[in-house]
């Protein structure tokens, strides 16, 4: 049976007339406002690649700030949706912000409905589509703004919202020139050059981000002092929706990993996974199907892998969970991520149900825990796991182990591997 969505939301009309047309095609007037939510937080290169592929200046492309209380009140009281999760009810106040709190108005609001994401695993898993209600989100928050009246139209703002499986980026191009070329006035070829810059700026800057995750594992090797993997959802780099809980634990000299910027070299991933490939147990480091046959959804998949690494990588000794209040998605893989992680003796702490609040002294109480199991558990826990593994460790030859000590300061390199795009 023939399934009508994808095509109605491809083909979803703006809210008011596009940008002018221009022979010149000049768009260097044109500001457009992206809100800093959901996946854009994994993505944002590739919007800002693509938009100045097709001569949007970098000033005029401007993010809504980090989620906060203060957003959501101030900017989307009144137009929030019901029965949902927080990172996606948060984005009505990205939205307000954008229409309402600029000082240089934006022209467009650009809203892309991501259905699929790149993913390290791709081709490892059966699919890498996002959750549904992050793909719906942007329709779903529209209707705040337009239930009374046309928001948008009002404030002579053109909202886009195309539908995009950047985990295909074969159907990229004609997706954006379908969805996006009478916002722009755009030619199909200059959709291609421009999706193809696009994915050009993301890959650079998730190449930078995993060489500086490595960075870090190597200086943790040639150490011997452990580090801190967060497992979360793109969006708990958000400030507001993941409340800096893994900054305060770096703040006691623990270098943090974020699961989407994990190494995927070739040599770390042999290494790490040889026994389990030797057993038959999974094909490529990137397989996860002796732990979730349901790989459909993407950073759930790359949750489970994330937990198999950290379960065998030495100096991943702490593994930090993070989930929404309400999230769908996470409620069956808590109890199969601690079970990966703890397998091998490695700690595993959740923070679940984050909302809008902060519980400063709640997290400040916990953080003190994590620090103290950390401080007397680690060497332990990197000697355990070493002694799996085979002695051509990839990050170089490894010293010996020092006596319990107190926790250094940080490597140079040991800051948050984080993707804002502000
Ligand atoms: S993955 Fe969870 S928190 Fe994220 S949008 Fe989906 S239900 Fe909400």
């Amino acid at each position: 049976m023939r399934f009508p969505t994808l095509p109605i939301w491809s083909a979803k009309k703006r809210s008011v007339a596009s940008v002018p047309k221009d022979k010149n095609k000049d768009r260097s007037q044109v500001r457009v406002g992206i809100p800093k939510v959901l996946n854009i937080w994994t993505t944002h290169q590739f919007w800002v690649g693509f938009l100045k592929s097709i001569g949007i200046e970098s000033e005029n492309i401007v993010f809504s700030s980090d989620t906060s209380e203060e957003q959501g009140r101030e900017f989307g009281k009144g137009r929030g949706t019901v029965d949902c999760c927080y990172p996606v009810k948060a984005i009505s106040g990205h939205y307000g912000e954008l229409v309402f709190g600029q000082k240089k108005k934006i022209n467009i609001l650009l809203s892309p409905m991501i259905h699929s994401l790149p993913s390290v695993l791709h081709g490892h898993v059966v699919d890498t589509v996002t959750c549904t209600r992050v793909m719906a989100g942007p329709e779903n928050i529209k209707a705040g703004f337009l239930k009374e009246r046309d928001v948008f139209g009002e404030a002579g703002i053109t909202y886009a919202s195309p539908f995009v499986s950047l985990g295909d980026r074969h159907m990229v191009t004609e997706q954006l020139h379908t969805s996006l070329k009478d916002v722009f006035n755009l030619e199909l070829e200059e959709t291609e050059r421009a999706v193809k810059a696009g994915f050009e700026a993301l890959d650079s800057f998730t190449e930078k981000a995993r060489k500086q995750s490595r960075d870090i594992l190597t200086w943790c090797a040639k150490n011997q002092k452990p580090c801190i993997l967060v497992l979360a959802r793109p969006y708990h780099m958000d400030t507001g929706i993941g409340h800096e809980i893994e900054g305060d634990l770096q703040a006691h000299g623990y270098p943090i990993l974020w699961l989407q910027y994990l190494p995927g070299d070739e040599d770390l991933m042999n290494w790490l996974f040889e026994a389990d490939m030797q057993m038959g147990r999974i094909k490529s480091p990137f397989d996860i199907s002796d732990v979730w046959m349901s790989s459909y959804s993407s950073n759930t998949n790359e949750i489970m892998w994330g937990a198999k690494v950290a379960a065998r990588c030495p100096w991943i000794t702490c593994v930090v969970r993070l989930s929404s209040y309400e999230c769908g998605m996470d409620q069956p893989t808590y109890t199969p991520t601690q079970k990966i992680v703890e397998a091998t003796g490695t700690l595993f702490f959740k923070f679940g149900d984050l909302d809008s609040t902060k519980p400063a002294g709640g997290i400040k109480i916990r953080i003190e825990t994590i620090v103290h199991y950390l401080a007397k558990y680690s060497q332990k826990i990197m000697q355990q796991k070493l002694e799996w593994l085979s002695p051509n460790c990839p990050l170089g030859p490894l010293p010996a182990f020092a006596p319990p000590d107190a926790v250094q300061e940080g490597p140079a390199v040991a800051q948050q591997v984080h993707s804002s795009p502000s």
